[in-house]
């Protein structure tokens, strides 16, 4: 992060309810069923020289995540889009980090929430995006974490929920406790799934293998990727990947909005060399977020 000020003691101002408010005035009481019961759910975008990579599937995420946990956002998508713009402005933010969230409020604290007012809130902030790709291809370290991505009929894995995050808190701090960047997490049938906040890429033979994105969420970066990909013929193939498989792959990558295409070195036992198809999915990824208008249609 490019700052160290706590997130609610900043200069400027944010979209909340409706309305840019004052940075510190962005208040919320204690008594919140987001806070209490995970009734939350939250977006993670970024902004290049001024615009807004993939804003439209971003928010319509944000809509959809919250449909699934039976939230209605009480604005349209272009509010949002169009919130999530002025966030921006609000900061003259032209490279940064914007977080768009919706939760449920303080109506009822229980777990019946039927009767609570939905709010939503949109703050940006300066994150630039350092592209040093010799540095960036020696690779990251992750261990396997011992938390497992829940089942479909568990939890709601395709909502970019709150709630879903408390293994991934856990499994990262595990990680760094132990010198590692981040942490793979498997899933509940032991089939490799992704990271605590990215979703992951091998290479075997000059083709990318990911994982079904059947249990997690299917990322933004994921899909400009795999087009990114196939653009330059690099076949792309969605399979179930068992753990043991890890041996037999050469190259890994993991791709998230705030990760980007991250090279992987190491995975627990395994290793990898960051190679030719990382270097140019690294570099046309940079490339395709700061096209004037996104080649990439998702
Ligand atoms: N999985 C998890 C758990 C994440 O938090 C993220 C980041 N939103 C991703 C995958 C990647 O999603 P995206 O590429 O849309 O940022």
């Amino acid at each position: 992060m490019a700052s160290v000020d706590p997130f609610d003691d900043r200069d400027g101002s944010l979209w909340y309810d409706g309305k840019i408010v004052p940075w510190r005035s962005a208040e919320t009481h204690v008594l919140t069923h987001g806070l209490h019961y995970g009734s939350c759910v939250f977006e993670g975008v970024r902004i290049y020289n001024g615009r807004i990579y993939q804003l439209e599937a971003h928010t319509a995420r944000l809509f959809e995540s919250a449909r699934i946990m039976g939230m209605k956002i009480p604005y349209t998508e272009e509010e949002i889009s169009a919130a999530t713009a002025e966030a921006c402005k609000a900061q003259n933010i032209t490279d940064g980090y914007i977080r768009p969230v919706a939760f449920r409020g303080s109506e009822m604290m229980a777990v019946s929430a039927q009767n609570t007012r939905i709010h939503v809130a949109v703050a940006a902030w300066q994150w630039p995006s350092y592209f040093d790709p010799k540095e960036k291809l020696k690779g990251i370290r992750l261990e396997i974490s011992e938390w497992k991505r829940p089942a479909p009929d568990t939890a709601p894995t395709q909502a970019k929920a709150a709630g879903l995050y408390m293994i991934c808190t856990l499994s990262k701090h595990a990680a760094e406790s132990r010198g590692y960047a981040d942490a793979l997490m498997l899933d509940y049938r032991g089939l490799v799934a992704e990271a605590t906040g990215a979703n992951v890429f091998f290479v075997k033979d000059g083709a990318l293998i990911t994982p079904i994105a059947d249990c997690f969420l299917n990322g933004i970066t994921r899909k400009s990727v795999i087009a990114l990909a196939r653009a330059r013929q690099i076949p792309v193939t969605e399979r179930h990947i068992e753990l043991k498989e890890l041996e037999g792959f050469s190259e890994c990558f993991i791709t998230g909005t705030a990760a980007e295409v991250t090279p992987v070195a190491e995975i627990g036992p395994y290793k990898f060399a960051p190679g030719a198809i990382t270097e140019t999915l690294m570099n046309d990824y940079a490339n395709e977020v700061r096209r004037p208008d996104p080649q990439v249609k998702l």
